[in-house]
């Protein structure tokens, strides 16, 4: 096919099969390279718009695309979208029966697949390729790709076979896919695949719809409760660290009339799934769980994401955050911590190193460090006072540029103002280093906040404590604020904790600095303004992806008319709602009121299978609302 006609197709299946207009920048490249046969990695943050990078292209050049996925959830999710959208797609996967696997083989002999979804280990079963290649193979995408390296956060055993995939048949072009690579993990993907002068395409890391706050922890129910009723009727997803904060935090929601369900991977299966179904059928609008709960849940109209602690590093805490807001809506995320969470990770990643180590594995030292250093990014991001946004695009390797007429990201609780610095910040820095001086750097936080604030008791009593000179110089803040300032501290590298039993603090070359004054130091009063922030963000705060969309005006009513018409639809149909239209289709529909059937063809989101399918009935029902 020649390059113009292939341009002139690429168009067509875009309007026809997924109506839209417009390929994104990095989406136009990705495909050309796709349709040249070139291999390539393609890094593009969670909503991004990876699938139609691969799924588009395989429906314009003639034969089989092959895309492996790393979970059965998510292969079945694209392959129902697909269908929707009547594109022939098809999985071979261990959770399929051997009826399901003949009718698969059958439609590809038939020539009616086009997009065949795999696991990593099917693919390089003997001989198996090569039958693909009978029935027309003509290019592979590989999702999830970070989980090929082991210098990576989310690393798959099974995913390192692929390595063998290019050796192995070099005629096949392999595109690669992910979400989350710091420049050192992408350059492993490369190395792994054996990928052939890749195009490296790297979109923008920002999500500018998302809101970030991060606070330290104080009653976490009361703080996780303020947040959802911010967003009554929304789909949100909290998450805890382990399977009894899971329970305990539902429970106590619940308690509060909270309609949501747990999800961690102590529950049977069965239940397991029963939550998922729910959620995913907007039968219940909070999920608590553990990170067991996400990988597969495309439900894009999740309007927040909750950390009930901290994760274990920027990678996680960016792939968890990025389930919120996937439609390009305004969303929030919450990330609530304390020290605790990062000694806990620390302990566990040490402990587990050892074990490791002792098993016989020869990086395990080294993946300790790496870990070490991702665990410390993330609390730098939680406890520092800068922007948000910045933090995690800087971190993902990109330079942060703001508008010229911005004075802040106006999307996270730095900027928004919701912290406040402390006046006397220099001041408080050093009483608090001196005090870890005198107290011989040989105690940990709790202690030296004792003795900070003036208490009296017996450890101090021990020690002699009460006759040091910083004894009682905070004793006007309350424990808490210490706590979090030293917590900030620690963030900001100047104090240390020792590596040991205990954790000790001591001072780094930067807070001897500090302390003596010859260094600056910013500390602050994380304080949410709850009023400020209690404001619901309006359905149509689209991350407009052209100025008509930013001016339109949605009539939440309609909009929540439509979507409990979807709901209902949805049902009959057997699958989620969202695969009928997701909620900026939905706000489109609300704002503009299509009356005729162009009308609502030329909506974004609105294919030919679906203006055909569902346009008389949604027309009907938007018309009734108006009459
Ligand atoms: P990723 O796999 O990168 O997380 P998805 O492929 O799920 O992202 O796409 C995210 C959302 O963006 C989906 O709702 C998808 O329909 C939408 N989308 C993708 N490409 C376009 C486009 N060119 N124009 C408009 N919407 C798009
Ligand atoms: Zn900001």
């Amino acid at each position: 096919m020649d390059a113009s006609r292939a341009e002139a197709r690429v168009a067509e299946v875009l309007r026809s099969v997924f109506g839209f207009e417009h390929l994104r920048p990095m989406q136009d490249e990705a495909i050309r390279a796709s349709l040249a046969g070139r291999d390539a990695l393609v890094v593009l943050p969670t909503g991004g718009g990876k699938s139609l990078c691969y799924q588009l292209p395989a429906l314009v050049r003639p034969g089989l695309t092959l895309v492996v996925s790393p979970l059965i959830a998510l292969m079945q999710d694209q392959v129902a979208g697909l269908a929707e959208l009547g594109v022939g797609a098809g999985m071979l996967n261990s959770a399929q029966d051997a009826e399901g696997k003949r009718a698969t083989w059958r439609r590809m002999e038939s020539g009616e697949l086009r997009l065949l979804y795999v696991s990593p280990e099917r693919l390089l079963v003997e001989g198996f390729l090569d039958e693909l290649r009978r029935y027309g193979l003509n290019g592979a995408a590989i999702d999830e790709a970070h989980c090929i390296s082991h210098w990576g956060h989310d690393f798959r055993p099974e995913y390192r076979q692929l390595g063998e995939l290019k050796e192995r048949h070099p005629w096949l072009a392999l595109q690669a896919f992910t979400a989350t690579a710091t420049p050192s993990v992408r350059a492993d993907i490369v190395r792994q695949l054996g990928l052939v002068d890749p195009l490296v395409l790297v979109g923008n890391f920002d999500r500018p719809n998302l809101t970030y706050r991060a606070l330290p922890r104080r009653d976490a129910v009361d703080q996780i409760h303020a947040v959802i009723r911010r967003h009554p009727g929304d789909a949100g997803i909290v998450y805890c660290l382990r399977r009894a904060d899971v329970d305990d935090t539902a429970a106590a929601l619940k308690a509060r009339g909270v309609k949501c369900v747990p999800y961690h991977a102590g529950m049977s299966s069965s239940e397991r799934t029963r939550a998922q179904d729910d959620f995913l059928n907007e039968r219940v609008d909070v999920v608590v769980a553990t990170v067991a709960f996400g990988m597969g849940i495309d439900r894009p109209d999740v309007r927040f994401v909750v950390h009930q602690s901290l994760p274990k590093g920027i990678e996680q805490y960016s792939q968890e955050t990025g389930r919120a807001g996937r439609d390009g809506l305004a969303s929030e995320c919450v990330l609530f911590f304390g020290g605790a969470d990062f000694h806990g990770w620390k302990q566990l990643m040490e402990k587990s190193a050892r074990e490791a180590e002792a098993g016989g594995a020869a990086t395990a030292m080294e993946e300790l460090e790496h870990a070490l250093e991702r665990l410390g990014h993330l609390w730098n991001f939680a406890t520092g006072a800068a922007c948000r946004h910045k933090q995690l695009v800087e971190y993902f390797g990109q330079a942060w540029e703001l508008r010229a007429d911005a004075a802040g990201c106006g999307a996270c609780d730095v900027c928004l103002g919701e912290i406040a610095t402390l006046p006397d910040s220099q001041v408080v820095a050093q009483k608090i280093l001196s005090c870890v001086v005198r107290c011989g750097q040989r105690f940990g936080a709790t202690h030296v906040t004792d003795v900070l604030r003036g208490a009296q008791n017996q450890r101090i009593l021990q020690y002699g404590h009460q006759d040091l000179s910083t004894y009682g110089l905070l004793k006007d803040k309350s424990t808490k604020e210490v706590r979090a300032w030293i917590d900030q501290l620690v963030g900001q590298g100047h104090l240390r904790v020792a590596d040991g039993e205990y954790p000790i603090l001591f001072l780094s070359k930067s807070g001897i600095e500090v302390m003596k004054a010859a260094r600056p130091v910013t500390l602050y009063v994380p304080v949410i303004a709850e009023k400020k922030s209690a404001k619901r963000p309006t359905r149509h705060a689209i991350a407009a992806e052209d100025a008509s969309e930013a001016a339109l005006d949605v009539d939440e009513r309609l909009f929540e008319h439509l979507r409990a018409f979807r709901r209902e639809l949805a049902a009959e149909r057997g699958v989620p709602p969202y695969l009928v239209f997701n909620d900026k289709t939905l706000a489109l529909f609300a704002a503009k009121k299509p009356a005729t059937p162009e009308e609502f063809r030329a909506i974004k989101g609105v294919g030919d299978k679906k203006a055909a399918d569902l346009g008389p009935l949604f027309l009907r029902t938007i018309a009734e609302f108006a009459g």
